[in-house]
């Protein structure tokens, strides 16, 4: 035999009882006086430990200490980790890389550089012999003529 929690009618079964809270009308008043709303529909589910709740503040309550939400949220704050981790290290070989990317330019720019030294030189004494050839040719060169001609030279070269 089971009682009516709301109105103490007597049922035979569990089912019927079930069935008796969900449907009869005086009792469903009952109920509403009381403030309490039976539907199974509306039944919320803890989605970490699998709990049921009636009422949504019972619910809320719960959702703040769930033991396995604080589980959940605590792997996933370790995995949070793990992804940094990994991140890390990905930078770290992205930086030496780049450091090596870096040091292969140097070499090529310190390459450059010394050709274009060496290019600069060889002009230099072609000018200083191309001046000495004229001076001795009897041409009159000004320092205007000198530099108009080294710019020009520069120029066709470069
Ligand atoms: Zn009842
Ligand atoms: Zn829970």
């Amino acid at each position: 035999m089971f009682t009516c929690e709301y109105c103490n009618s007597i049922l035979k079964t569990l089912g019927s009882l079930n069935y008796h809270k969900k449907t009869s009308k005086s009792c469903i008043k009952i109920q509403k006086e009381k403030n309490i709303i039976i539907n199974t529909e509306v039944v919320m589910n803890c989605e970490y430990c699998k709990k049921e709740f009636i009422k949504k503040f019972n619910y809320n309550c719960h959702i703040v200490t769930c033991k396995e939400k604080q589980k959940n949220e605590f792997s996933k704050k370790l995995n949070d980790i793990e992804d940094l981790k990994k991140e890390l290290e990905d930078l770290k070989k992205r930086n030496l890389q780049l450091q090596k990317e870096l040091e292969e330019k140097e070499k090529i720019i310190k390459k450059r550089d010394t050709a274009i030294n060496l290019k600069n030189k060889a002009l230099a004494t072609f000018l200083r012999i191309y001046f000495n050839y004229l001076k001795i040719m009897g041409t009159e060169i000004n320092i205007e003529t000198q530099l108009s001609c080294s710019k020009r030279l520069i120029d066709f070269d470069g």
